[in-house]
């Protein structure tokens, strides 16, 4: 490509087109991908840069996967598209298959969608349509602060309180119960004290509380937080005392990001229901599920609407779900444990020192997510272009500096990612 006709596509880019939490004013600076194998994004210079976000969580396995470019070839030309409203295909009954299969015991039933934020929004319907004819005062919401689970409007509203959006959207956004986050930290002394504030306040509202929606042990864009098993497995067995519905979005943390399979196994405990999204597809295309209980299902199947209220056009896309079979069979097959528990101990041991540094107040791991939280503000623009530079794509928010790589990372790519974060800590990328 030529240096004119990239300098017009970039124009066009800044002109007209949103990207994730952008104004249309001041855009933030943009980077071309041309291709991605591996770790490694090319850019269109040809620039090779090694990916630390696993784009959001999502491409466990790395970019370019032969299994997984296979999978989508051999379902495209069989059938790309077809509605499930009255039609079913093996992609999808495979794929409810293995998720039945592979998470918590008793999750049965599953709702396909399309994105984490539409599952959020499916399961908080079903929590609803499960107490609509029992227990109709059971209307609202009981979530952790710092919480986030997706930008659509359901969702929105169990996010955190104070991080903007609730602010831009009252009086539009559903008032829901929010609780002080858990605040003993993942490997910290449990403390009994730090459950109390849940189980007061639902002591006080339960006739009003259909569920307790939570992200499990990690705390994801609202703050990159790992807390302690024990108050997942204490908020389980309060939800049962107070007939509340406990949903957990898995969105992030499922598919082994956390050295789990799922975060929830961390406590041991089943949810009522759970949501699955980001990895599922080894990050190849938008697909979304909502699992539940057999339970919950008949519930919600016996009431008066005799139906789960919910049906979006591409729901169980077979090239979606074909993509997710084969991201999950390499998953299974892989020895991602292993893989996971070295990244963990080899960002332990890069990351945790840097506390010792002047601009960082903590760092921690937890499975394949490193997080340092630095003293001051990082300025995106400057610190993305100072990455870049240094060959890696991380991108940081807030005080937030973390990484998430693909599984497959290698010990010499990793070390260059922790490197680079390091170098960072001293050099220009703080908001003035
Ligand atoms: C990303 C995320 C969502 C939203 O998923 P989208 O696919 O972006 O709609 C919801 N919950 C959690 C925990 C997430 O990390």
């Amino acid at each position: 490509m030529t240096q004119k006709t990239n300098d017009n596509l970039m124009k066009f880019d800044q002109q007209h087109i949103w990207h994730p939490y952008t104004s249309m004013t001041k855009p933030l600076p943009c980077y071309h991908v041309e291709s991605a194998n591996g770790v490694y994004l090319t850019l269109n210079d040809g620039t090779q840069i090694i990916d630390g976000m696993s784009s959001w969580w999502a491409s466990i396995h790395g970019y370019n996967v032969p299994a997984l470019n296979q999978a989508m070839q051999v379902q495209a030309s069989k059938m790309s598209h077809v509605m499930f409203g009255g039609i079913t295909h093996t992609p999808a009954i495979n794929l409810c298959q293995k998720l039945v299969g592979i998470t918590p015991a008793g999750l049965e039933c599953v709702f396909l969608s399309d994105s984490g934020s539409v599952s959020v929004e499916v399961a908080m319907k079903m929590a609803i349509q499960y107490w609509h004819h029992q227990q109709p005062t059971k209307k609202k919401f009981i979530t952790i602060r710092n919480g986030y689970h997706g930008d659509t409007f359901g969702a929105m509203s169990v996010c955190d309180p104070d991080n903007g959006m609730h602010e831009l959207f009252t009086g539009f956004l559903a008032p829901q119960f929010f609780i002080n986050a858990p605040s003993v930290k993942f490997d910290e002394p449990w403390q009994n004290s730090a459950i109390q504030d849940l189980a007061d306040t639902l002591a006080e509202n339960h006739q009003h509380i259909a569920a307790f929606i939570l992200e499990p042990i990690v705390q994801g864009a609202g703050g990159m937080k790992f807390y302690h098993p024990e108050f997942l497995r204490q908020a389980k067995f309060l939800c049962e005392r107070y007939d509340v519905l406990l949903i957990a979005d898995e969105i992030a943390t499922g598919f082994g990001r956390t050295g789990k399979l799922f975060a929830c196994e961390h406590a041991e405990i089943t949810p009522d229901i759970m949501c699955l999204g980001k990895g599922i597809t080894g990050g190849y295309m938008t697909l979304a599920a909502t699992l539940t209980t057999r339970h919950v299902a008949e519930t919600i199947s016996n009431g008066p609407s005799g139906v789960l209220m919910h049906g979006p056009t591409f729901m169980g896309n077979p090239l979606a779900c074909a993509v997710a079979n084969a991201s999950i069979d390499l998953l299974m097959t892989s020895d991602w444990e292993q893989q996971v528990a070295g990244i963990e101990k080899q960002m332990q041991q890069a990351l945790l020192p840097l506390t010792e540094h002047d601009n960082v107040t903590d760092a921690r791991v937890l499975g394949s997510i490193g997080v340092i939280e630095t003293a001051r503000s990082i300025d995106l623009a400057k610190a993305q272009v100072v990455f870049v530079e240094l060959g890696v794509w991380i991108r940081p928010f807030g005080k937030l500096l973390y990484i998430m790589p693909p599984y497959i990372i290698s010990q010499a790519e990793l070390e260059t990612l922790c490197g680079v974060i390091k170098q960072v800590l001293d050099a220009d990328i703080w908001v003035k």
